[in-house]
């Protein structure tokens, strides 16, 4: 079988939700026995997302292969439960960095570089990478940005090329769009649409569906219109009404048959009939009465929710199936170190440290930390959180002040958090770190191996301190338990407070790993703490 391709492309405004479109789409191909992979085409000139602020870009989601990319990877292996690899995001930034270094290279033979071939060719050769490295059967490509936007205008027309390139029973181009609802007459309105579907035909792209999301239920003389005016069947025009609830949209694609619309067009038979039966089941654990339980989420860019994704996806998936609501108290760091809002913090039955770089906020997340130990809260800390979880037991275990990391201070007295000496001598920024899969193994009889009950584990690394191994035996002394280790026993993966009834920390992010249907092992064990801590009744493991 030929390798079929979707196209994803944007139109009238952006954050609408494409990225979860596409993933729910893989899903319902998955559902039918396909293998499915997605990249992501991102138009900025960065050459990836690793060196941006979160407050541009969200969060940075890292893959097995350490590849630091856009958070919609994030939403393509949550929805389609699949591990994706480098190949699945590149940026404008990489195609002309590839471009420019085979023409410094001599490999053009003295043509003349240009947007069209050159550029394009390099685009459609790194989405022809897809199935040669993950052996996916069907690859959805999502072009992020909106039509119109001067910067991915060299990526559509890539994709327009590869329907000729490919044949049309090959590719198919779903288009995502916003219906504005207009207060004063009550009504959704098409024009947007109309319009950003006649730009996309300008640009030689016929969509063959059109996703139209609202905030407001889509009735059926819109969608005719939507239909007859951007001359697409009118099965294929899917109202996709906001829900508060991620996971239901592949329930809602999949009752709007758009599963088998795209077989359908591809001339494809299901290999099996879809089973929803699992993620059914979610959406009724969604919407039961469930005891309330509030965790805090400390952290410094907290005002952009997408900034932790992963980390509150991971704590969604952990309350579902510890069958308990989970509500997030974000709390911004430098408040707490200015003595504001520290109610939502005292108010949680848990506390989160996320992952961080820099030190705006630094001595409030200690603080986050020191509550959470003295008063003995459930406290989850991810990278920067274990670090700071470190710093906090050192200030204390020492008896000293002069504790740090050497990421905020230099020349603290006590580097208890030090650079790994791979990094000493490395000075660019980009794709530098410890990053990505590396084998932790688990100390018996603690806290995380009973939360993981194997051995060993894999998990993402992002970061380039570590635990000073200087102070591991005077640490342990005073009762702190090192239950993750890399095989080599050099470098602490887990820390946890032994007279506590759940203070652990993680060097690597498990909320990369976490999936609706099977929680993480530590965030799970971590809800079932801040669940004894509340005194209500939960799931209990099996
Ligand atoms: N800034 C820390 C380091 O580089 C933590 C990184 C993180 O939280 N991802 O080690």
């Amino acid at each position: 079988m030929k390798t079929k391709y979707i196209f994803f492309t944007g139109g009238v405004v952006s954050s609408v939700g494409k990225g979860v479109t596409a993933a729910a789409v893989g899903r319902l191909l998955k559902e039918r026995g396909f293998k499915v992979a997605v990249q992501k085409l991102d138009p900025y000139i960065n050459v990836d997302p690793g060196t941006m602020s979160p407050y541009q870009h969200g969060e940075v989601f890292v893959l097995d292969d350490g590849a630091e990319t856009d958070l919609d990877l994030g939403h393509y292996e949550r929805f389609i439960d699949v591990r994706l690899s480098r190949v699945c995001n590149f940026t404008t930034g990489q195609v002309y960095a590839e471009v420019i270094q085979k023409e410094r290279r001599g490999d053009y033979l003295g043509g003349t570089i240009q947007v069209i071939p050159h550029i394009t060719n390099e685009i459609k050769r790194r989405i022809g990478m897809v199935a040669k490295e993950t052996g996916a059967e069907i690859v959805l490509v999502e072009v992020g940005g909106t039509v119109g936007d001067i910067e991915s205008l060299p990526f559509l027309e890539a994709i327009r090329q590869l329907r000729s390139d490919l044949g049309r029973e090959n590719t198919l181009y779903i288009h995502v769009t916003w219906l504005p609802y207009i207060g004063a007459t009550e009504e959704l309105k098409t024009k947007p649409t109309q319009h950003s579907v006649s730009e996309l035909r300008s640009i030689g792209i016929a969509p063959d569906m059109i996703v139209a999301r609202s905030d407001y239920p889509v009735d059926n003389s819109l969608r005719e219109k939507i239909a007859l005016f951007c001359d697409v069947e009118l099965r294929a025009v899917i109202p996709m009404v906001t829900t508060p609830i991620l996971y239901e949209v592949p329930l809602l694609l999949e009752k709007a048959r758009v599963g088998e619309y795209i077989l359908e067009r591809f001339k494809m038979e299901p290999r099996q009939d879809p089973d929803w039966a699992a993620w059914k089941d979610l959406m009724l654990e969604v919407k039961r009465e469930k005891p309330l339980v509030k965790v805090a989420l400390v952290g410094k860019y907290v005002e952009l929710h997408d900034a932790y994704m992963s980390v509150r996806e991971a704590l969604k998936h952990a309350a579902l199936h510890t069958g308990v609501e989970l509500e997030i108290n974000w709390v911004h760091s430098t408040d707490l170190e200015k003595g504001k809002h520290w109610e939502d913090l005292r108010d949680a039955d848990g506390v989160i440290v996320p992952g961080g770089f820099g030190s705006r906020g630094i001595e409030g997340k200690i603080l986050a930390t020191h509550h959470a130990r003295t008063e003995k809260v459930p406290f989850l800390g991810l990278c920067l959180g274990m670090q700071l979880m470190v710093v906090e037991f050192g200030r204390s275990a020492l008896h000293d002040d002069d504790v740090h990391s050497t990421e905020f201070e230099r020349s603290t007295k006590n580097p208890v958090i030090d650079l790994l000496p791979e990094q000493r001598e490395i000075n660019d920024m980009g794709g530098t770190m410890r990053l990505g899969l590396y084998q932790c193994h688990l100390v018996p009889g603690t806290r995380a191996a009973r939360a993981y009950k194997v051995d060993m584990v894999e998990e993402r690394h992002r970061h380039r301190f570590e635990f000073n191994n200087d102070y591991r035996q005077v640490f342990e002394e005073n009762g702190m338990v090192f239950s993750g280790l890399s095989p080599d026993g050099r470098l602490v993966e887990i820390a946890e407070i032994a007279d506590h009834p759940f203070m652990v920390g993680t060097q690597f992010h498990p909320e990369f790993l976490s999936r609706p249907n099977h929680p993480h092992p530590l965030f799970k064990a971590f809800l079932e703490a801040v669940c004894e801590h509340a005194g209500v009744n939960y799931k209990k493991a099996d």
